[in-house]
């Protein structure tokens, strides 16, 4: 293993918090090391076509939009890898991280790890991953042409996959738990609307079940109790996040669902270590969200470090 090397400021994420922080701490002159983990963009480039974040009226595709991130922080010197972080040391001032490779000594963190697709924790969901069972439909749906299938969840993410995947499928069934929709009105409108969706209300997911892959769902009914089977070419679970904490969850203080605690400083319970995006925010979940605490992020770090070294 080669020798530490020092970095004023580390970053560990290479989503839209990640590399807002990255382009904010490059503008002022920290030299920025980024990791992205192996998914580069973090969950946007999963994204199809975003249509919320301001300056694109026509939209723009999660990959694109992770390009020109990254583009604009690289532009100014931040240095983006992908490799995944193996370890943190937060308990040591300079903070400890470790890479397959390397270890680096970082004066100051910024914990932008994002979030992971929740899993509905039923027999078959693992047995049949990548086998009839996907948690992104802009990755999996071109593999659904003429296929019927059944997306689970009530959320503005299970509406959105569901439309995107009526691109290929022949029907989408989308199973929700109650009887009301928590996504947007316009996303409900638009399902509605979809002469491809079908909805299973008040109805949740028991077993995934299939051969060499998923052919059918036993479901129940949560109102009347009643257990039925459908017959399904794939499932598509959309059901929400869990963040990504795993680093360094016994090292910073989370919350109940173990997103990291910040304050409107971006400021963890470890003085010098910041955090942005989705591992700290499980209520807004925006890409505009996560790129402004990205920035205001940076902006503490470089004060955090003008403090320390006045
Ligand atoms: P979400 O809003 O938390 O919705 C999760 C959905 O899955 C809910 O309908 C929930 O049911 C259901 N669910 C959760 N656990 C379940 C389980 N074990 N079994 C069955 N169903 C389960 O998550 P999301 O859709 O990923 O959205 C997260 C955030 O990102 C939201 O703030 C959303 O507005 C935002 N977002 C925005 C856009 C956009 O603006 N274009 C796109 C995607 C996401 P209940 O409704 O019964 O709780």
């Amino acid at each position: 293993m080669d020798a530490t090397e020092h970095e004023k400021i580390i970053i560990i994420g290479g989503g839209p918090a990640g590399l807002t922080a990255a382009l904010y701490a490059a503008r002022a002159e920290l030299q920025p090391l980024v990791f992205t983990g192996m998914t580069l963009y973090g969950q946007v480039s999963q994204t199809d076509l975003i249509e919320n974040y301001p300056g694109f009226p026509e939209g723009i595709t999660g990959m694109e939009i992770g390009e020109q991130f990254e583009k604009q922080a690289v532009r100014f010197g931040a240095r983006v890898l992908l490799e995944p972080v193996e370890s943190v040391d937060l308990l040591q001032s300079p903070f400890l991280v470790k890479t397959y490779t390397k270890t680096y000594e970082a004066e100051t963190l910024i914990l932008a790890m994002g979030s992971d697709h929740k899993k509905l924790e039923v027999p078959g969901e693992a047995e049949f991953a990548g086998k009839g069972v996907s948690y992104c439909a802009t990755c999996d749906g071109f593999f659904y042409r003429g296929k019927d299938i059944h997306v689970v969840g009530g959320g503005d993410s299970a509406i959105e996959e569901a439309l995107f995947l009526t691109r290929f499928a022949n029907s989408v069934t989308i199973i929700h738990r109650r009887d009301a929709l928590r996504a947007s009105p316009l996303l409900e409108r638009r399902a509605r609307g979809n002469p491809k969706i079908r909805f299973l209300w008040d109805t949740v997911v028991e077993e995934i079940k299939g051969q060499e892959k998923v052919q059918s769902l036993s479901l129940r009914n949560v109102k009347t109790a009643r257990q039925f089977e459908v017959s399904t070419d794939g499932v598509f679970i959309s059901i929400g996040h869990v963040p990504n904490n795993a680093l360094i969850a016994d090292q910073v203080e989370l919350d109940d669902n173990g997103y990291v605690r910040v304050d409107w400083l971006m400021r963890t319970s470890v003085p010098g270590v910041f955090a942005a995006g989705e591992i700290a925010d499980p209520y807004y979940r925006q890409i505009i969200t996560s790129a402004a605490m990205g920035a205001a992020a940076a902006l503490q770090a470089d004060c955090y470090l003008n403090e320390q070294n006045p």
